[in-house]
This record gives C-alpha cells, sequence and structure tokens, in this order.
C-alpha cells in the first residue's frame, strides 16, 4: 500500500493489455475503469476491437470486475450485456470504496490483482493505495478543455513513471 501518482505499467490503449502479460505477473483479477478506458464519454459502442478484446479476455481465465466512478446506467447496460460484474459510484482514488469492495466480493489478494484506467489521479492513484498494479493507458478521447487540462496535470507523472519503467527494464 502506497501513496503514489506513478503507474507500475503504461500502455497505449486497454486492448494492449493482454492475459499473457497478466499472468506473468501472478495477476488473475483485472479491475477496468470505464469512461475513456473502454469507450469515450461521447458513445456506449466500443470499437470491434474493444469488443474481441472483451471475449478473448473473459475467455482468458482473468476474472473481471468494472470499478467505475459513474453513476451512470451506461456502465451498467454495458457490463450486462456482456456478463460482466460491475462496481459503480466506486469513488476513486478512496480504494476503501469500490476497489476494496471489488476484491471483497471475489475473494483476490491486492498481490494477484490488477487495475487499468485512463486517469492518474483516479485510477492509478487509488490502484497503489490498494497494493494492486496498476496499468495506465491512454485516454481514448478528451473531448473537453478540463480533459485535456487534466490530462495536462498528469503528463510530469507520465513522463516520472516512464523513466522509472525504463531504468527497472535495462
Ligand atoms: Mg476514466
Amino acid at each position: 500500500m502506497a501513496f503514489s501518482f506513478l503507474p507500475d505499467h503504461i500502455l497505449p490503449a486497454l486492448t494492449d493489455l493482454t492475459a499473457d502479460l497478466l499472468r506473468e505477473r501472478g495477476i488473475r483479477f483485472l479491475m477496468l475503469d470505464f469512461d475513456n478506458t473502454v469507450v469515450p464519454y461521447t458513445t456506449d459502442t466500443p470499437t470491434e476491437e474493444m469488443e474481441a478484446w472483451f471475449s478473448s479476455m473473459q475467455g482468458s481465465g482473468i476474472t473481471l470486475c468494472m470499478v467505475s466512478n459513474s453513476k451512470r446506467e451506461r456502465v451498467k447496460r454495458f457490463c450486462d450485456q456482456r456478463g460482466i460484474p460491475c462496481i459503480r459510484r466506486a469513488k476513486k482514488p478512496f480504494w476503501r470504496v469500490g476497489i476494496r469492495q471489488a476484491l471483497l466480493r471475489f475473494g483476490f489478494g491486492a498481490g494477484e490483482s490488477a487495475i487499468v484506467g485512463d486517469q492518474i489521479f483516479t485510477d492509478t492513484l487509488g490502484g497503489n493505495g490498494a497494493g494492486v498494479t496498476t496499468f495506465l493507458v491512454t485516454p481514448i478521447d478528451n473531448h473537453n478543455i478540463w480533459l485535456k487540462l487534466r490530462h495536462v496535470a498528469e503528463k510530469p507523472f507520465i513522463h516520472l513513471a516512464k523513466r522509472r519503467i525504463s531504468h527497472e527494464e535495462h
């Protein structure tokens, strides 16, 4: 458990996260952010590539759970249509709410769990607080100025995390 703005891993998109990559790290449980990680705020329909990613991940034996701060019906609808468990109003980065609820519901420990999301100040911070592995992906579409500004505020942390990750790899 640590207070940190630095994700453990950075990937271009959710579809770049593979079951093999998770298994290599001993991860059996993957919590997913919804908005701008799975679909942009502006649509409920995922790309074909994203749809295929869900099918393959669900068939891989990795347990999935959507953990979204949103209270909106569209998150639940997406999950219900695909048989994915869903926790809304997760209050990330306060990991004692949604993230802990997800771990307890499925009985996974932090060491075998990960969270993937597009926001450092919610997904990464919350995941690090809970002690799970954190994956940061690029937001699908920052369609308004507030989202763009937030991403600018995240940039120094993304830069630091990339440096740390490249040091670890070399
Ligand atoms: Mg998001």
